[in-house]
């Protein structure tokens, strides 16, 4: 692939989060609403890291369906690929709260089904994916139909276009209940993607190891060009067919991950769709990646502090 600007489109859930912040912040206000949704935040990270940046989903005819559409635009997000539902299916709400010890836990506002959860095949166009240099989904969309569809839609397409597909997992442990099913459905995916993420506390459940080098060694075997592995505040490991290295983290003020490995998969695609995946440019990507992913957890939520460039490079040469 040649230079110059990539364009990348993410699909899948989006969300409205209100935090509580609490009391330990006065200079803040009690309650801040952002998008939430893995993909939708990876594609505000991606333009605000001066990719072009598309997403496809679906919002309610409401109130926080307004807030999401204006607040990625706000990004620099292209939302001309959201659609809206009708009431009574309204946007999702999540309520946040989060312990003064950075302990996360939410509260689900949604009816059924949900917004978002009506994104379906027709949604995913040829003309969404065209001259696109990754289109990037996570696995919710995959737990039920009609989002189910949507995905396969846009692995069908990205395959006809010959554009790379960029699955970032980011299935949180508390989502593996279905276990069984989420691997029948995420398990094939994996060999069909040129990039696939996954944080370490999922490298267990989905391939049955908790060893980075293991992980990424089954999914280079299942026909992954690139893996990465995220370790939180360890950093992340990367591997080719061709090579392997792990980024230290950055050091930061964290007060709340949240939004923290889509930062990460932003950053790396950013730069990878500049450029051919050579070792070098690889290692700068996921270097880039750890960069961004610490910078996203000095605030909350996850647009809560989206760095530019110029805020990565800056915190790279530190
Ligand atoms: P995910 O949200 O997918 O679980 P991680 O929490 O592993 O992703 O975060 C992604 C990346 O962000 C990590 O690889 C790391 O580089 C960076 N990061 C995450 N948490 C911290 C932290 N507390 N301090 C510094 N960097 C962090």
């Amino acid at each position: 692939k040649g230079g110059g600007m990539g364009k990348i489109v993410a699909l899948g859930e989006v969300v409205a989060d209100i935090y509580r912040a609490g009391s330990e912040r006065p200079e803040e206000l009690p309650f801040i609403a952002r998008p939430g949704g893995a993909p939708a935040n990876l594609a505000a990270a991606a333009a605000r890291l001066g990719s072009v940046a598309a997403f496809i989903g679906r919002v309610g005819e409401d109130l926080f369906g307004n807030f999401i559409l204006h607040a990625l635009q706000a990004c620099g997000v292209d939302v001309s690929g959201v659609r809206r539902c009708d009431p009574p299916t309204r946007t999702s709400i999540a309520f946040v709260e989060v312990s003064p010890s950075g302990e996360r836990s939410f509260t689900f506002y949604r009816t059924s089904p949900a917004a978002d959860e009506l994104l379906s095949a027709e949604d995913v166009t040829r003309k969404s994916l065209s001259g696109a240099s990754f289109v990037t989904f996570g696995s919710i969309p995959l737990l039920r139909e009609p989002s189910r569809s949507a995905v396969r839609r846009a692995v069908e397409l990205a395959e006809e276009l010959d554009v790379p597909v960029a699955f970032d997992v980011n299935l949180r442990p508390h989502l593996w209940e279905g276990l069984e099913e989420a691997r029948r459905e995420i398990l094939p995916l994996l060999g069909r993607a040129r990039i696939v993420k996954l944080s370490d506390d999922e490298i267990g459940p989905l391939l049955g190891t908790e060893e980075p080098l293991a992980a990424a060694g089954r999914l280079l075997e299942a026909g992954v060009s690139l893996a990465f592995i995220t370790l939180g505040a360890a950093g992340a490991f990367y591997a080719a067919p061709g090579f392997r290295g792990s980024v230290p983290a950055f050091s930061v003020r964290a007060v709340d991950s949240t939004g923290a490995g889509d930062a990460f998969t932003a950053a790396v695609l950013d730069h990878l769709s500049r450029g051919p995946w050579s070792e070098a440019r690889v290692r700068e990507a996921a270097t880039r990646g750890a960069a961004a992913g610490a910078l996203v957890c000095t605030a909350f939520g996850a647009l809560g502090a989206l760095p530019d460039a110029g805020e990565v490079e800056a915190l790279i040469s530190s």
